[in-house]
């Protein structure tokens, strides 16, 4: 495919922006090749500034759940835009789209939206402390809850990639106070509220770790964590940033059977425009200001546009939505697994409704960052870069994971396939 734009603009950019980009894993790192520069996206299909068209399997990593560029969607931005931009004073889509995040958390009596899924964990945390009037964290090796500073700890995602396991400019104060343990390891959790069980503000966690692969962890390990929260008085924030309505039946506390105190949200909700929320019931939430001391505020939050995009978008995720997304999903696990058996790939896909990952190794899924194999990225490059040659485009990172939208068709998932057989043939010459 010749992507001789996307080098030239990739050249100028590098004049002007670190790395040419603004967000560290677009920069395909730890893939071959530079990034692509897009054109343009309609649906499952991106057209980068060469003309090439690609099937998109990353779908601006999570939050475009119906796809690029939904005509409905479109419209009710497109609509909503005539009436103003930015208001700086409540509106009736804050309210609305509160409301439809309610069905779907229950435990949340008052939410509060703000413009990233890091500013939501920013200020789930801050909340939690100044409820608790405690200061330490608990947090898990390879969970990533956006560029925090107290949780850039042990963080995977992109961090993963470069090895970083911590960033230079967080004093070292900060992260003194967040605690560390791996993932489905409830020993090693009460281990830390022994030590330190009435320091303990709150315990933060990606209920369905899904930046560093697809670490699904055991319902009983979460569940042990809300017992331990309530033995010690400390609270239970659930990261579903990622994971925040991708399954029909609820959210991933839901299916797992638990009520965490603080839930931070992202992705989704925006529909593609900038958004981030946490919630918690009402006891929780009067510490917030202006009703309590805790300050949390943001120029833009609650945007018109951005809630009429979430709004529109949570709309359309109805019971078809979601039995589209899982029956695309089982198809794409069934296919590849397949043919990824067929040629003996050390490999396998792990997949739970419309996320999955390619996870390294042959043996079950792990469930912590260390079980990962160390050699994963190199294979997963030949992958990613045989795939996008033949115009498909998974996440440039063996560690981030793959969505599929509802506009994905069978045929992207088939031909996806088809073209991952073509790739593993052509690696094994
Ligand atoms: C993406 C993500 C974040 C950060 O959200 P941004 O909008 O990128 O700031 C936080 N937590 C989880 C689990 C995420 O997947």
């Amino acid at each position: 495919m010749d992507r001789s734009l996307s080098n030239e603009l990739h050249t100028e950019a590098s004049v002007h922006l670190v790395g040419g980009v603004n967000s560290p894993v677009r920069a395909f790192k730890s893939v071959h090749g530079n990034p692509i520069y897009f054109e343009k996206a309609s649906g499952a299909i991106v057209t980068d500034v060469d003309g090439n068209e690609l099937v998109d399997f990353v779908q601006s990593w999570g939050p475009l759940i119906h796809g690029h560029a939904h005509p409905s969607i479109i419209q009710t931005v497109s609509e909503k835009m005539q009436n103003g931009t930015s208001f700086g004073a409540p509106h009736l889509g804050e309210i609305q789209l509160a409301k439809h995040v309610k069905k779907r958390f229950k435990h949340m009596d008052k939410v509060r939206f703000v413009s990233s899924g890091t500013e939501a964990v920013m200020s789930a945390v801050r909340l939690a402390r100044g409820y608790t009037n405690r200061d330490i964290l608990i947090k898990f090796e390879g969970c990533y809850h956006g560029h925090v500073d107290s949780l850039m700890v042990s963080s995977g995602s992109g961090l993963a990639t470069f090895g970083i396991a911590s960033s230079p400019g967080i004093p070292a104060q900060t992260v003194a106070t967040t605690l560390i343990a791996p993932l489905n390891d409830i020993e090693a959790v009460e281990y830390l509220f022994q030590e330190h069980g009435d320091e303990i503000a709150a315990i933060v966690i990606e209920p369905l770790p899904a930046n560093n692969g697809l670490l699904i962890q055991s319902t009983e390990f979460l569940q042990n964590l809300r017992t331990l929260c309530d033995a010690h008085g400390a609270l239970l924030i659930f990261d579903e940033v990622i994971s925040g309505f991708r399954f029909k039946d609820g959210s991933y506390g839901d299916l797992c059977g638990i009520v965490p105190d603080i839930t931070a949200l992202g992705k989704v909700i925006g529909g593609g425009l900038p958004v981030g929320a946490y919630g918690a019931r009402d006891e929780i939430m009067q510490h917030l200001s202006p009703i309590g001391p805790v300050y949390q505020a943001g120029t833009l939050s609650g945007n018109p546009l951005a809630m009429a995009a979430g709004l529109r978008t949570l709309e359309l995720l109805n019971d078809e939505a979601y039995d589209q997304l899982e029956h695309l999903g089982a198809l794409l696990e069934e296919k590849v697994q397949h043919v990824l058996e067929k040629h003996d790939m050390p490999m396998r896909l792990v997949r739970l409704g419309s996320l999955f990952w390619f996870s390294p190794g042959s043996q079950s899924p792990p469930s912590r960052s260390d079980m990962i194999p160390k050699d994963a990225a190199a294979l997963y490059a030949d992958v990613h870069h045989g795939l996008l040659e033949r115009g498909y485009m998974l996440a440039p990172s063996a560690y981030e994971i793959g969505f599929i939208a509802t506009a994905h068709e069978e045929h992207h998932i088939t031909g996806m396939v088809d073209a991952l057989d073509d790739v593993l043939l052509t690696m094994r010459d």
